[in-house]
C-alpha cells in the first residue's frame, strides 16, 4: 500500500464515519415524531419511486427546469459509476471498472457526454439563481449562498472527472483503453497535453484528489444544507400517500383518553413522514408559486410551512432525545418553550389555506402540505379553541341546523315542492341517492342548480330519491376547518343513515360532498358508488338519453375546475365532454386550467371566513375567466359559483357576463 492509498483510506473513513453519524443522527430526529404505517404495497411504492423520482415525471411538468433537473440527476447517476471506480483506485490504484466489458462503454460515453449537459445544467441554474432572480428560487441571502454553493461543488467534481479521463488519455500516449470510449476527453487531451507530457500524470493525481475531497465533503454537506433533499427525495416518495389514499386526511383518534391534546403543536405532534416531509423540501417554491394564497398577498407560503418544520424539527429533536426538560440552561429553556405553532407558524398562516391542493400537486417530492396545516389547525380548534370569529356562528349551525348557515334543517326539502321527487323514506328503492348538499338545499342561487340537475335526472329516466330532511351536511367544512370532533359527528351519523337505507349509488352536485362522500365517509363505515353530477350528465349525453338542440343559446364558454372534484378526483373531462356535445358552444380554456387551474378562494372552509389580506383570491381567478372573453364562466360547484358570481360582480360585469353551472347549461340546450 502507497503513502496515497494510506492518506486516502484515513481521508474515507473519517467522512464515512461522518456520514453514519449524521444520518443516524437525522432518523432519530424522525422517531421523536409519531408512528404511521407507510410499509404498505411496497409494489406500487416502488413504481413511484421509478416514475417519479428516476423518471422525473412531476418536475417535467416545467420543461426548462425540468430538464435541467433531469440531466443533472441522471448525469448524477451515471457518475455514480465514475466515483465508485475512484474511490476504490483510492484503495487500490490500477482498479478498473473495464471488468464490466460493454456495459464499462456505456458508462465511460455516457459520462463524457452527460459531464458537458450537466455542465450546461448547472451553469444555466447558476444563471437562473444569480443573474435572472427567477422568483420562486428567490429564499434569501442563506439560501441563495447554500444552493449556489452546491452548484459549485457539483460544477468542480464534474470538471475534476473531465481533468482525471483527458490526463489520463496523455498518460497513455491517447490511446484508450479497452472499451473506454470517450469521444470528448479524447479530441481534448492532445490539445493540452502533449505526447509523453510529464505534467499529465501530476494534473491526473490532483485532479483525482479534487474529485475525491469534493465528492465526500459534498456528501457530508447535504445533511446541513438544504439539499439534504438528495438523501431523503427517493425515501420520501417512496413512503408519499399511495394514489387510492391520496389527497386523504387523517382520522383523528378522539377516543384516546390519554391524549393531553388534539392535532399538532409542535414537532412531537408529528409523524415521522410529516418531518420526512420538512428534511425533504428543497426550497424551490413550485408550490409557493402556484398557492393562491401566497400569490394574492396572503402571509402563507406552503414552502416557509415545510422549512418551519425541518427548522424547528432540527432545534427541538434533540432535546427530547436527551430527555430535557424546561428546568436546563437557559437557551434549552427558550428553545422548549417555542412551539411550531405561534412561533414558527401563525395561525393566520393557517387560516389563509384553502386547502386547494394545487401545492402537493407541483411539489416534485411529494410533500403532503394540506396534511400538516389541517393537523394544525385541528389543535388550534379543538384544544386551544382558537379560531376565527366568523366560525362561531358556522360550527353552531352545523350543531344545531346540521348547516354551516342559519336555516332551519326542517326546510332543507323545500327546493324540491312540486317536483315529485321521492325520498328514501317514502321509497328507497331508486337507482341512485341524490345527494343535494346544504348549497343545493338552501342557497336559492344553488337551488336553482339542484333543480336543473333534478329535471335532467327526470328527463332522463334516471330512478333517483333524496333523503330530504335527513341528510346532513357531509362535514367537508368543519373536517378541514380543523373541528374534527364536529365533522366525525355529522360522517357517522350520515353514514348510518345512508346504511341503513342500504344505499350503494349516489349522485351529487357538489365536489366537496363529493369528495367527503367518496373518501371520508370511507373511514367511518359508509362504501358507496359515488358520482359527480358532471360524470353523470355526460353519460346521460354519451347514451342518447337527453337529446341537445342543433343550436347552442350561448357562445363562448370557459369552465373553471373545482380544486375538489380536478385536482382531488380527477375529473377534468366530464363537464369539459358535456359543454364540447353542445353546436355551437365554443369552449375557450383559463390560463391556469385542469390540474394548474387556480382555486376560487373558498375550500377548506374559506367560505365562511373574511378575505382581508391582500386581493381576493376570487377577483384574481375571475380576471383570468374575463381575460378568455367568454359570456358565460361555467362551473360545477356551489362554492366556485358563489366565488365567481361575486368575482364578476366586482369587475361590475354581471350584466355582460354569466356564471353558470354545468347542468343549467346543458338544461338550456336539450330538446
Ligand atoms: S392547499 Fe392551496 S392554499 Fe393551501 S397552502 Fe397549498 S396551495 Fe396554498
Ligand atoms: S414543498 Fe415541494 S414544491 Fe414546495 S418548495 Fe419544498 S420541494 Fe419545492
Amino acid at each position: 500500500m502507497g503513502i496515497k492509498n494510506f492518506i486516502f483510506i484515513v481521508v474515507f473513513l473519517a467522512a464515512m464515519a461522518l456520514i453514519i453519524y449524521n444520518v443516524r443522527r437525522l432518523i432519530s430526529y424522525l422517531m421523536v415524531g409519531q408512528k404511521e404505517d407507510r410499509f404498505d404495497n411496497i409494489g406500487e411504492r416502488i413504481k413511484n419511486v421509478l416514475k417519479i423520482a428516476f423518471g422525473q415525471s412531476k418536475l417535467l411538468r416545467d420543461p426548462v427546469a425540468g430538464t435541467i433537473h433531469f440531466l443533472i440527476f441522471w448525469g448524477f447517476m451515471l457518475f455514480l459509476f465514475a466515483v465508485i471506480e475512484s474511490l476504490l483506485q483510492g484503495f487500490y490504484s490500477p482498479f478498473s471498472l473495464r471488468f464490466l466489458g460493454p456495459i464499462y462503454s456505456l458508462i465511460t460515453i455516457t459520462q463524457d457526454i452527460f459531464g458537458v449537459f450537466v455542465i450546461i445544467s448547472v451553469l444555466a441554474a447558476l444563471y437562473r439563481r444569480l443573474i435572472v432572480h427567477v422568483p420562486r428560487l428567490e429564499v434569501g441571502h442563506k439560501g441563495k449562498m447554500d444552493a449556489v454553493f452546491i452548484l459549485c461543488m457539483i460544477l468542480v467534481v464534474v470538471l475534476s472527472m473531465f481533468g482525471m479521463n483527458i490526463a489520463s488519455l496523455a498518460v497513455n500516449n491517447f490511446a484508450l483503453n479497452p472499451y473506454e470510449v470517450r469521444p470528448l476527453s479524447a479530441a481534448i487531451s492532445p490539445l493540452l497535453f502533449s505526447s509523453n507530457s510529464s505534467a499529465a500524470p501530476v494534473v491526473y493525481e490532483i485532479c483525482w484528489w479534487i474529485h475525491i475531497v469534493f465528492v465526500l465533503s459534498f456528501l457530508n454537506f447535504l445533511p446541513y444544507s438544504k439539499h439534504l433533499h438528495v438523501l431523503s427525495s427517493i425515501p420520501n416518495v417512496f413512503f408519499s400517500r399511495l394514489k387510492d389514499k391520496r389527497n386523504f386526511l387523517k382520522k383523528l383518534n378522539l377516543e384516546d383518553e390519554n391524549a393531553e391534546s388534539f392535532g399538532v403543536a409542535d414537532i412531537e405532534h408529528l409523524t415521522w413522514k410529516q418531518m420526512l416531509d420538512g428534511y425533504t423540501c428543497t426550497e424551490c417554491g413550485r408550490c409557493t408559486a402556484a398557492c393562491p394564497a401566497a400569490n394574492t398577498g396572503k402571509l402563507l407560503s406552503p414552502r416557509k410551512i415545510m422549512v418551519d418544520i425541518r427548522k424547528r424539527t432540527v432545534e427541538k429533536a434533540p432535546l427530547l432525545i436527551a430527555g430535557l426538560s424546561e428546568d436546563g440552561n437557559e437557551e434549552n429553556k427558550a428553545i422548549l418553550e417555542k412551539h411550531l405553532v405561534h412561533d414558527f407558524i401563525t395561525p393566520q398562516e393557517l387560516w389563509a389555506c384553502t386547502t386547494c391542493m394545487a401545492c402537493v400537486q407541483e411539489c416534485p417530492v411529494m410533500i403532503e402540505h394540506v396534511d400538516a396545516i389541517v393537523d394544525m389547525r385541528r389543535n388550534l380548534v379543538l384544544t386551544e379553541s382558537d379560531f376565527p370569529s366568523e366560525l362561531n356562528p358556522v360550527f353552531k349551525n352545523l350543531e344545531t341546523n346540521f348547516t354551516p348557515w342559519a336555516f332551519n334543517w326542517q326546510d332543507r326539502a323545500n327546493w324540491a315542492e312540486g317536483m315529485n321527487i321521492k325520498t328514501m323514506a317514502e321509497d328507497p328503492n331508486g337507482e341512485y341517492l341524490f345527494w343535494v348538499g346544504c348549497a343545493g338545499s338552501f342557497d336559492s342561487r344553488y337551488q336553482k342548480v339542484t333543480k336543473a340537475f333534478a329535471t335532467l335526472m327526470q328527463k332522463a329516466n334516471i330512478d333517483f330519491r333524496i333523503l330530504g330532511t335527513e341528510e346532513k351536511c357531509n362535514g367537508d367544512t368543519a373536517r378541514r376547518l380543523g373541528n374534527e370532533y364536529l365533522a366525525q359527528m355529522m360522517m357517522m351519523e350520515n353514514v348510518e343513515t345512508l346504511n341503513n337505507y342500504g344505499v350503494k349509488k349516489i349522485v351529487t352536485a357538489c365536489p366537496h360532498c363529493y369528495n367527503s362522500l367518496k373518501k371520508d365517509f370511507k373511514q367511518f363505515g359508509g362504501n358507496f358508488e359515488v358520482k359527480h353530477h358532471s360524470e353523470l350528465i355526460s353519460e346521460m349525453l354519451d347514451q342518447g338519453k337527453l337529446e341537445l338542440k342543433q343550436e347552442s343559446t350561448i357562445n363562448k364558454v370557459t369552465f373553471h375546475d373545482s380544486c375538489y372534484l380536478g385536482r382531488y378526483n380527477g375529473i377534468f373531462d366530464s363537464p369539459r365532454n358535456s359543454l364540447n356535445k353542445i353546436k355551437g358552444l365554443e369552449l375557450v380554456e383559463m390560463k391556469r386550467n385542469k390540474d394548474r387551474g387556480f382555486c376560487c378562494g373558498a375550500g377548506g372552509g374559506r367560505m365562511f371566513l373574511e378575505e382581508t389580506e391582500g386581493t381576493r383570491i376570487n377577483v384574481e381567478r375571475t380576471r383570468e375567466a374575463l381575460e378568455t372573453n367568454a359570456e358565460t364562466i361555467a362551473s360545477a360547484c356551489p362554492f366556485c359559483m358563489t366565488m365567481l358570481t361575486d368575482g364578476v360582480k366586482a369587475f361590475d360585469k354581471a350584466d355582460d357576463i354569466a356564471v353558470k353551472d354545468i347542468s343549467e347549461i346543458v338544461l338550456e340546450n336539450i330538446k
